[in-house]
């Protein structure tokens, strides 16, 4: 079995959070929680970075337009006016459209976040998805409101801070792909590790 510590998350900075100053408490965050950064650095994506990085499969592509018909019909908007369909594999391409030109909208900063249960515990401390539902105490509850119901009215991703992967699987393609091969970098924190 491998070692409960190792396991590794890989988190992006988002425009919105890069753009409020966040850059530094969400660090903060991480490592209170006894986290370790392991790698760390700021760019600025390229469309084919972000569209290899984000799945491309019908699925994930449909879920996407699934969840905005969802929104759409809680709050009564009329998705025929807005997308021209009410087919979630036609909304779903141009969510993910939305998406790409969100993130690459400012510079994004990479990490790598390492430590027991990395993966579920960097997300609970993000808190959910869409900021209006996150609770107070998570990233996105204390910096962030933003909906769906407007950002789909504005024709724009949800804007929620940050990107953290959503299984180990998913992390460990995640960080190859936007860190390569090597790079990362192991130490023995204080109280954590010794
Ligand atoms: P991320 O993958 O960015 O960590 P997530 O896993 O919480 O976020 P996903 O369902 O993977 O959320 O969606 C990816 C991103 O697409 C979201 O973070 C958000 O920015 C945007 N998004 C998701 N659903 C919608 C929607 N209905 N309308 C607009 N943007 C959306
Ligand atoms: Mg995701």
């Amino acid at each position: 079995m491998k070692d409960p510590k190792k396991e590794r998350t890989y988190v992006m900075i988002k425009p919105d959070g890069v753009r409020k100053g966040l850059i530094g408490e969400i660090i903060k965050r991480f490592e209170q929680r006894d986290l370790k950064i392991v790698a760390l650095e700021m760019f600025q994506p390229s469309h084919d970075d972000l569209h290899n990085h984000y799945p491309k499969d019908e699925e994930w592509i449909t879920r996407l337009g699934k969840k905005t018909l969802s929104t759409y019909e809680k709050y009564g908007y009329d998705a025929m006016l807005d997308f021209g369909t009410l087919e979630p594999e036609k909304i779903g391409p141009e969510i993910r459209k939305w998406l790409l030109d969100f993130m690459k909208s400012a510079p994004l900063v990479k990490m790598v976040v390492q430590g027991t249960h990395a993966v579920d515990v960097v997300r609970k401390i993000a808190g959910p998805t869409m900021p209006y539902l996150a609770e107070m105490g998570t990233i996105r509850g204390d910096f962030s409101i933003d909906s769906p119901a407007l950002a789909n009215k504005e024709k724009r991703a949800v804007a929620n801070i940050i990107h953290c992967s959503e299984t180990p699987e998913e992390a460990e393609h995640e960080i190859k792909h936007w860190f390569g091969d090597g790079e990362t970098y192991d130490y023995k924190r204080y109280g954590v590790d010794e």
